[in-house]
């Protein structure tokens, strides 16, 4: 039997990704929608044949307890509204996938990451690129040391926000929790640590200038930083919103490799020093769905579980940290 996914929060990402994934995933299909605008979801129970009774505003959401057509909930809102929507899915003992970044502090991820184990449901995080060849391939090099050890990193992410409008929730810290780091960078930080197999030690950042003021006053626009392995191996990152960056690249004691573009849905395209990386690119949306309920179906983590958005976030506050501080080195602890 298939596993029922309600997607809250019907943006582009939902609506252009998500939902279109879920046409074509075996263990996992579009079961419901939780939405705040009554004409979108008349239009979605029409589009994909949702029953009345799987179609929930934000204020009968927590009913979706009673409901068993719905085995997961989707969080698919603007980042700092995942904890409250992740804490009640888990109190109406749904599974829930949690879009990233998984929070804006490192409180609401831990409360996040309680209110699953007390409930009993996994929780999982939409890092859909451990679900995707090239980014398995990358994993594969790095861990297993294919070229000898990783030697240096390099990642870069950066989008072009600035042609369009002002008034959007990625450009308020409110709703974000940050701007391009928190949006872009966050797949800098994830490409550099499962290129290594581990997490960081310490990192050092520095903010870039501002040079569109008037969309850069609440979130920043662009960061440099650097992650430290245990090793003395060194990521070299940057990300910004007013510009188009794409890559994740490596060095190792034997031969390199890079992908770029590294993070875009479709058209990844990568090498090494031997050559082309010939790989198929695929829906990862439906192989990170389908892999996710597969996992929730047997009660397991996720490979991608709600430690690791936690482990990702503080990597995150760290970067903030260092940035805020000039660029001051800051050390990272996990665990506890
Ligand atoms: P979006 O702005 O297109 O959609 C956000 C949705 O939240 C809208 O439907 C909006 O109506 C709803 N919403 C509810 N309350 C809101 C409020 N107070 N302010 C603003 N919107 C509100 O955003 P999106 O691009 O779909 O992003 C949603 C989430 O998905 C974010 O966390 C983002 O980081 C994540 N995302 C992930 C990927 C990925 O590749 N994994 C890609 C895109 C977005």
């Amino acid at each position: 039997k298939k596993m029922g996914i309600a997607l809250v929060g019907l943006g582009q990402y939902s609506t252009n990704e998500l939902a279109p994934a879920l046409q074509e995933t075996q263990h996992c299909y579009l079961a419901g929608v939780v939405t705040g605008t009554p004409s979108k979801a008349e239009a979605w129970k029409k589009k994909y044949n949702i029953p009345d009774k799987n179609i929930y505003s934000y204020d009968t959401f927590d009913q979706i307890a009673n409901n068993k057509d719905i085995d997961i909930v989707y969080v698919v809102l603007p980042n700092a509204m995942h904890a409250e929507y992740t804490i009640r899915a888990a109190r109406a003992k749904k599974h829930v996938i949690c879009e990233k970044p998984m929070a804006t502090t490192l409180e609401d991820a831990q409360r996040m990451l309680d209110a699953c184990r007390e409930n009993g449901v996994q929780l999982a995080i939409g890092y859909r690129l451990h679900f995707e060849p090239f980014h398995q391939r990358v994993m594969e090099l790095g861990q297993k040391q294919v070229y000898g050890k990783v030697k240096q990193i390099e990642a870069r992410n950066s989008s072009d926000m600035t042609d369009g409008s002002l008034d959007v929730w990625r450009l308020n810290k409110q709703l974000a929790g940050g701007g391009s780091l928190m949006d872009l960078g966050i797949y800098c930080v994830q490409g550099a640590i499962y290129t290594m197999g581990k997490p960081p030690v310490a990192v050092t950042a520095r903010y870039g200038e501002v040079t569109k003021p008037n969309y850069f006053h609440s979130v920043e626009q662009s960061i440099n930083w650097q992650m430290e392995f245990a090793d003395g191996v060194k990521a070299e990152c940057n990300t910004s919103y007013a510009d188009e960056e794409n890559l994740l690249s490596a060095k190792a004691e034997k031969g390199w490799w890079r992908l770029s573009p590294a993070y875009a849905y479709e058209g990844k395209k990568g090498e090494t020093h031997e050559g082309k990386i010939d790989l198929p690119n695929i829906y990862e949306q439906v192989r990170q769905m389908d892999g996710q309920a597969h996992s929730f179906m047997k009660n397991q983590p996720s490979i991608v579980p709600g430690e690791m958005g936690l482990r990702d976030m503080r990597v995150l506050m760290a970067i903030y940290e260092s940035a805020n501080a000039g660029g001051k080195r800051v050390e990272i602890r996990y665990g506890g």
